[in-house]
């Protein structure tokens, strides 16, 4: 299908931007069938355009209409959930930043850091509370988020994080040893132990998303899909927002398109984000005896310490997710070597999984920001414009509620927390970031060291 291209200022090749594709994802082959939603025909006005049909857009949609009572109109350049919102891992977990407790207190001090923690643990409830009072059933799974440690250092360190984050916080971080994690289900020839944070569930992403799009639209909303936004310009008192079917005009604009932005909707974003590719791929469920020989049974959510992390949870029906970032150009050649990359991980890490068939396997944007800190709030010099981005691969909870924090903002009735809506700077020398993306994961591959392969499991029956 060809399709008149808005001239969108875009970091990667177009391959990551192709809204006619979707991606090969377990998510969408499990998720039912949802019914395409019309680009957008001709001319409308809106109270609020929002522009991005992720988690981000929806909850600030359902908020806007649904609490408030507004005019909204959202806008995709693909079908709801084309984003990362339909693709990703399923942590519904804390974070949005890229920086450690510690660094936020001595950045921020310990109040906006406690604000922010709060804001954090509100994030992942309110998904809970969204999808309870929505009625989305997206495959709730069980709490708790673990971090293995790839090293008895990393150990130390985690241990350290855990108990300034339980003093600082008031949140209790359990440390588990080997044998502990051994008992839970979890057995690894690599880690020295790990923490386990009880806030946290998992979920099926576009399940998930796509239960908002329908709630959303019972709200009165109309999504409009396959309308990549070209333009966005001031028109009297109102934003005019150009698509190739048609045009909105809208008092207020929420950009809610985090690793899918252009640097040029709006200007002022450009140079401050830096989308990310991450990939992941879903085996072929695991047979009883591959579990026991692993010692794997757990279906809790687990990460590990490494600045390249892997993330990886076994899926109800017993299939192993895997998936970490490091692709640096979205190539078919660049993802191939990507997706080998997770493969031998996964191997060297689950030998007993390293046989299983491969079902699927799919890449996404990510987005980080200069600050390594997550944007939510008014866009500075452009009245009525608000975004929300940056949420460092954390997303499920936090693109969530910062959309909806944002609707409360835009209608007047709420605020958020200081550290959310201060503009990230924008990155040295934006049209290299690429370039320094690639330094940093040379760097980030010499600071993790080797992957321990192929040693013999523990509990292995
Ligand atoms: C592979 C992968 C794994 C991940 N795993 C996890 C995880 O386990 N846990 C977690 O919390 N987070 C995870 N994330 C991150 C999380 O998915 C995202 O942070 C979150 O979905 C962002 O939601 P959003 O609504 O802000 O943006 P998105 O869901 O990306 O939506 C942005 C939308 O904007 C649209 N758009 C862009 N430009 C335009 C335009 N000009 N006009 C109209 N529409 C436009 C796009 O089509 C897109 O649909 C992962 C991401 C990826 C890619």
């Amino acid at each position: 299908m060809s399709k008149t291209r808005p001239p969108l200022q875009r970091l990667y090749e177009p391959r990551a931007y192709d809204t006619g594709a979707w991606p090969d994802s377990h998510w969408r082959a499990t998720a039912p069938v949802a019914a395409p939603r019309p680009p957008l025909g001709g001319d409308r006005v809106t109270d609020v355009a929002v522009i991005g049909a992720g988690y981000a857009g929806l909850n600030a949609a359902l908020e806007l209409a649904g609490r408030f009572g507004r005019a909204v109109t959202v806008l995709d350049a693909g079908q709801p959930g084309w984003g990362a919102s339909g693709r990703n891992g399923g942590f519904c977990v804390m974070g949005g930043t890229k920086l450690s407790a510690r660094q936020i207190v001595a950045r921020f001090g310990v109040e906006a850091a406690r604000d922010y923690d709060r804001f954090q643990v509100e994030a992942v409830h309110y998904v809970d509370e969204v999808m309870q009072a929505q009625r989305i059933d997206a495959d709730r799974g069980p709490d708790g988020e673990l971090c293995l440690a790839h090293s008895p250092r990393a150990m130390r360190a985690l241990h350290d994080a855990a108990m300034f984050e339980s003093e600082t916080f008031g949140r209790h971080i359990q440390v588990l040893r080997p044998d502990e994690l051994l008992e839970m289900g979890l057995s690894t020839h690599w880690s020295p132990g790990g923490v386990l944070n009880p806030v946290g569930f998992s979920l099926h992403p576009m399940k998930y998303v796509l239960g908002l799009a329908r709630a959303v639209e019972a709200e009165g909303v109309e999504i409009f899909a396959d309308s990549p936004v070209g333009g966005l310009t001031r028109d009297g008192d109102a934003w005019r927002l150009s698509t190739p079917g048609g045009t909105v005009w809208a008092r207020q604009v929420l950009v809610a398109t985090n690793g899918y932005s252009s640097d040029n909707l709006p200007p002022w974003i450009g140079g401050r984000m830096l989308p990310v590719l991450s990939s992941v791929f879903v085996t072929r469920p695991l047979s009883d005896s591959e579990r026991r020989a692993q010692g794997w049974s757990s279906r809790i959510m687990t990460f590990d310490s490494r600045e390249l992390l892997h993330y990886y949870r076994l899926l109800p029906d017993n299939r192993m997710m895997f998936g970490m970032r490091g692709a640096l150009r979205a190539t078919d050649a660049a993802l191939a070597d990507a997706h080998a990359r997770a493969r031998r991980h996964m191997a060297a890490m689950f030998p007993h999984f390293a046989g299983a068939e491969v079902e699927r396997h799919w890449s996404g944007l990510v987005c980080i920001t200069g600050d390594l800190m997550p944007f939510a709030g008014a866009v500075p010099g452009a009245d009525g414009v608000f975004a929300g981005f940056g949420w460092h691969g954390n997303g499920v909870s936090m693109a969530s509620y910062s959309g909806a924090r944002i609707a409360r903002v835009m209608t007047g009735a709420g605020d958020l927390p200081d550290l959310l809506r201060q503009p990230p700077r924008r990155f040295p020398l934006p049209s290299l970031r690429r370039l320094g993306l690639a330094a940093a994961y040379a760097a980030m591959r010499v600071t993790d060291g080797r992957l321990k392969s192929h040693g013999k499991a523990r509990g292995a029956s």
